[in-house]
């Protein structure tokens, strides 16, 4: 499956390389998690708790704490699809070019996605050969490629030149292309979604172009706001400063808000990018299951890998205590083993 990160709305050279070693980094951290958690997830029979990873009570708690409300069977679904993470291949390709607009399309790739989100079980969809010539999803750093639409269609005055697809007013990407979201939404997401979304005389609208790539839109105003903190990385530096509860506290004063979980430090782009990796209809479509759904507080309280967020800060976790000896608890705080 492969993936491009839009040289030219990622320019300059800098912000590109950036947000392609964040891209690196987040797969990295999606094939460690796949690494602990697969073998639990082949366990049969299924399901197997004393199959669980070591050490049993870290990752036990944490499955309970970001997955309890969900079946074993559906956090098992969830590390199959963290583990098809890294079955993602970066591409260099230019999106204006017609050359890959003409190709031919992931459209095997998300036929078996499809059939892999409504059937987990599915043996021959996860059989389905993974490599394709078109790009099943795209990077960009800001929504220029969002257009007026020439046409006088009520509630749809814009579309999306990548996806061919009209933009219903209100969504978020809109807000990113014209400046007015704040730095403080990272990213968009359009993904092929289920149920499909109602036209306003109540019809529902399928007219997803197979041979169109999905996209993540990052936010430029958030972007800018990680250049002037110097392009900060999810890396053993980033994971010290959020195990001082000093530095969360002076970050809970700079922020003006209360920071609960010490995890919420490590939220770095890497960390946007698995969230927004997993909205894809080509991975999971996680939703943001409700308006508090960020945040390892409200990822708790939802208890649920439905939720993007949660399966972020699930791959994040494992990180810890896979790679560095150390455990979340059930408040977010950052402990050693
Ligand atoms: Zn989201």
């Amino acid at each position: 499956m492969k993936v491009v990160i839009d040289r030219k709305s990622c320019a300059p050279e800098p912000v590109y390389n950036y947000v392609k070693n964040a891209f690196e980094t987040a797969q990295r951290l999606a094939g460690g998690a796949s690494d602990v958690w697969q073998p639990w997830a082949d366990a049969k029979p299924f399901p197997q708790e004393a199959a669980f990873p070591r050490p049993t009570e870290v990752y036990q708690n944490l499955a309970a704490w970001l997955a309890g409300r969900d079946t074993p069977r559906m956090l098992r679904r969830t590390i199959r699809i963290i583990g098809r993470m890294t079955l993602l291949t970066l591409v260099d390709r230019d999106i204006d070019s017609p050359y890959w607009k003409a190709g031919e399309a992931d459209q095997q790739d998300l036929a078996s996605s499809l059939l892999l989100s409504r059937y987990p079980e599915c043996l021959l969809c996860s059989a389905l050969p993974l490599t394709y010539s078109n790009p099943c999803f795209i990077i960009v750093c800001n929504a220029n490629h969002i257009e007026k639409a020439h046409h006088d269609e009520p509630n749809t005055n814009n579309v999306d030149t990548i996806q061919n697809l009209p933009v219903l007013d209100g969504r978020l990407v809109l807000k990113i292309r014209d400046g007015t979201a704040d730095s403080r939404v990272m990213a968009a997401t359009s993904a092929k979604t289920e149920p499909m979304e109602q036209d306003p005389e109540g019809n529902w609208i399928d007219d997803w172009d197979p041979k169109k790539p999905e996209v993540i839109v990052i936010n430029p105003q958030y972007l800018r706001s990680l250049q002037e903190k110097g392009f900060p990385r999810y890396n053993d530096d980033l994971i010290n400063h959020a195990r001082l509860d000093t530095a969360r506290k002076a970050a809970e004063r700079a922020a003006g808000v209360e920071i609960q979980a010490s995890i919420d430090l490590l939220n770095t782009l890497e960390i946007t990018l698995l969230h927004e990796i997993s909205h894809l209809g080509t991975m999971n479509w996680a939703e943001d299951v409700d308006d508090d759904c960020y945040t390892w507080d409200n990822a708790v309280r939802l208890q649920t890998c439905t939720n993007a967020e949660n399966v972020a800060l699930f791959v994040v976790a494992t990180d810890l205590t896979k790679n560095h000896n150390l455990k979340v608890t059930k408040s977010g705080m950052i402990e050693p083993i």
